[in-house]
């Protein structure tokens, strides 16, 4: 079926872009809407300074984003570049899932990859939710991790090829050893070094890519977090603005209404980890952690002095 794939190729892979980008303008709903507690159907898309609802013309993924230069065509008002940001990771995430998991060469497994192309989707789009939904609110709605595990389990044991058995050690090691990190931070700090979220995340990691990308996801959003706290603190310093990323565990404490019998305890400098998880996941998911497998056994090669085979 090579006619096939030259025939249909390039316009297939431009679909699945749109086709992405279309779900990306859905998600920018999700993200500003779910954490307000609003309906992500009623009423339709419309500008949150004036209230006029945006028209479909006026709501073309990207493209009338950059048309009306991220402005209301009513009130002028000036929209976050987030939302275009979303729309096309989204559309590169439909892309890259469809490249990956749909091989048009073997036209009687069509059926299955589109559906894995599809599950594969809801993954993506809930990780990207979370990463924005926790970055601004520090909160990961469960509306959005419940969903994605149950879709998780049922894909792992009823698609051909799914993990099966590693999916379910993948939520139980995921989700494990965050409750460990939770648990002794709060033994150690009284206080939760960890949100239940950070847990749900890597929990529902754990069950769609297995145990085995946990240890990449966690080294990775760790370093990527401390970088990325880093280059805030740069910038805070050469512009003189306040960190937007980072919060006093005071400030958090008052977000969040809780008593502070924790008084007493020396204040320290927080940052929402689950943005940087979620990011660490989709690259696990995109790029495979074999690259970080081969690196880890050559490094503990080299410090055992033995000789990579
Ligand atoms: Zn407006």
């Amino acid at each position: 079926m090579v006619e096939l794939q030259t025939a249909f190729g390039p316009t297939l892979l431009a679909f699945a872009f749109v086709w992405g980008t279309l779900w990306g303008s859905f998600l920018n709903v999700v993200i500003y809407r779910l954490p307000l507690e609003l309906s992500v159907v009623h009423p339709g898309s419309r500008c949150g300074a004036c209230g006029t609802p945006i028209r479909w013309y006026d709501n073309v993924p990207i493209v009338s984003f950059l048309l009306l230069r991220g402005r209301c065509r009513a009130c002028g008002a000036r929209y976050s570049p987030r939302y275009m940001l979303v729309e096309a990771a989204c559309g590169v995430l439909s892309l890259a899932i469809f490249r990956a998991v749909v091989d048009l060469g073997s036209p009687e497994d069509l059926p299955w990859d589109l559906g894995w192309w599809l599950a594969w989707q809801w993954f993506a789009y809930t990780l990207v939710a979370i990463a924005f939904i926790d970055l601004e609110h520090t909160i990961v709605p469960l509306e959005l991790t419940v969903p994605a595990s149950v879709l998780g389990a049922v894909v792992a044991f009823a698609f051909p090829n799914g993990l099966g058995l590693e999916a379910v050690y993948g939520m139980g090691v995921g989700a494990g050893f965050l409750l460990l990190i939770v648990g002794l931070g709060w033994l150690i700090f009284r206080r939760e070094a960890m949100g239940m979220g950070d847990v749900h995340i890597l929990g529902m990691t754990g069950l769609w890519l297995g145990w085995r990308a946990l240890p990449f996801v966690v080294l990775a959003s760790s370093l990527q977090a401390l970088l990325a706290v880093l280059i805030a603190r740069v910038y805070g310093a050469v512009t003189g603005r306040g960190q937007s990323l980072t919060m006093t565990t005071e400030q958090l404490d008052e977000r969040f209404d809780e008593v502070t019998e924790n008084a007493g305890l020396p204040s320290h400098t927080v940052i929402p980890y689950g943005p940087f998880l979620a990011l660490s996941a989709l690259e696990a998911m995109l790029f495979g952690t074999e690259a970080f497998w081969w690196l880890m056994d050559r490094v503990f090669l080299s410090l055992l002095g033995a000789q990579a085979p």
